[in-house]
């Protein structure tokens, strides 16, 4: 079923929340105690909002099912990391992972079933597009942990797809900060692209206060080509004319996510050319932060391996002596296969 394109979207929850609360010619104040109880309550089922007529909820439930949109079919866990490959009603499965580090915990999400940009080092590019997550499919990945009782910090969509190349991306957001559904601050939401410009323009007009990251993986043209075919249609190059706009328009700083790969990227070369791209961008080149991802060995991507520490402490001085902010992301989930796809990849062969 690989890349199948789905042109019809369903329905959304309010819609057809809507929809039965119009067919029983319901109060306007009806919606709002239902969102009450599934955003507020979290209540997991139709059956627990008693504010409702009896026969009003056994047609939630005939017509809806559960309040998740999502189920979770796989949960596999580590010292840090929760990792849980859901299925949704259409059969497509999709991963978020909770990351919970000292007293921070962190849920990275998925926008995408499967993805169509076929990045090289990427598991979820190995199985091709299934189809563009719903906003509700995209905030069930949060809700299914809330309903838990889990408390979540911040939100990043660094799952499965790409999220900018999922219109219904802008909807997803719009919930997660509505104060009536799940009214999270933008500064706790990241979005990470591979630089689809469009995508970048909107979010600075739309959600000016959301992080970006820009996966750069590579300050050389051709080889970044090779990495990721998304490069010939939006090279780094125009990318980062876009960012300039960017920041002069919000003043935020943009991440720049730099995954190394053994004998790949990380040669002192590299970063020689990665710091000269961040110094060209002028007087507001101290807004850009890159944050260097140490590369996730698995059997699903071929070929490629994960940096000798000799080389990421090279790389990291060369961008120290030249003066460009930088972090060491910490590795989580590394037993867990907390990879973007890897957990899908690695069940699909089962
Ligand atoms: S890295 Fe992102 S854009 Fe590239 S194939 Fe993977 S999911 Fe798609």
């Amino acid at each position: 079923m690989a890349n199948q394109i789905n042109f019809l979207q369903p329905k959304t929850r309010e819609a057809k929340i809507e929809e039965i609360l119009n067919r029983y010619n319901q109060p306007e104040y009806r919606l709002k105690q239902v969102f009450e109880a599934i955003y507020k309550k979290h209540v997991k089922t139709y059956d627990e909002i008693t504010t409702l007529s009896k026969e009003l909820r056994e047609d939630f439930k005939n017509e809806l099912g559960d309040i998740l949109t999502l189920k979770p079919i796989a949960i596999t866990t580590d010292e840090f990391t929760e990792k849980v490959l859901f299925e949704t009603i259409d059969g497509s499965k999709i991963e978020a992972v909770k990351i919970k580090y000292k007293d921070h915990t962190s849920l990275c999400v998925s926008s995408q079933a499967g993805c169509a940009l076929g990045c090289k080092f990427c598991a979820t590019g190995t199985l091709g597009f299934r189809k563009n997550l719903s906003p509700d499919e995209i905030c069930d990945q949060l809700l299914y942990f809330i309903q838990k009782g889990e408390k979540i910090d911040t939100i990043v969509f660094m799952g499965m797809g790409e999220p900018f190349a999922n219109p219904q991306l802008f909807d997803a957001l719009a919930m997660l900060t509505d104060p009536d559904y799940f009214g999270l601050g933008q500064r706790k939401i990241s979005v990470s692209t591979v630089g689809l410009i469009p995508g970048i323009q909107r979010l600075a007009k739309e959600f000016p206060q959301i992080n970006l990251a820009y996966s750069l993986h590579s300050a050389f043209h051709e080889q970044r080509m090779e990495l990721m075919p998304v490069a010939k249609v939006y090279p780094a190059e125009a990318v980062f004319i876009e960012l300039k706009d960017y920041i002069e328009q919000t003043n935020r700083k943009v991440f720049i996510a730099y995954l190394l790969i053994k004998g790949v990227n990380d040669s002192p070369e590299h970063a020689k050319a990665l710091a000269a791209l961040i110094k060209k961008q002028g007087p507001k080149s101290y807004l850009y932060h890159i944050n260097l991802i140490k590369f996730h060995e698995s059997d699903v991507v071929k070929g490629m391996k994960k940096p000798d520490e000799t080389a990421v402490e090279r790389f990291s001085t060369v961008l120290m002596h030249r003066g460009i902010a930088y972090t060491l992301r910490q590795s989580f989930g590394e037993e867990i296969d907390a990879a973007c796809g890897q957990l899908f990849a690695k069940n699909r062969k089962k």
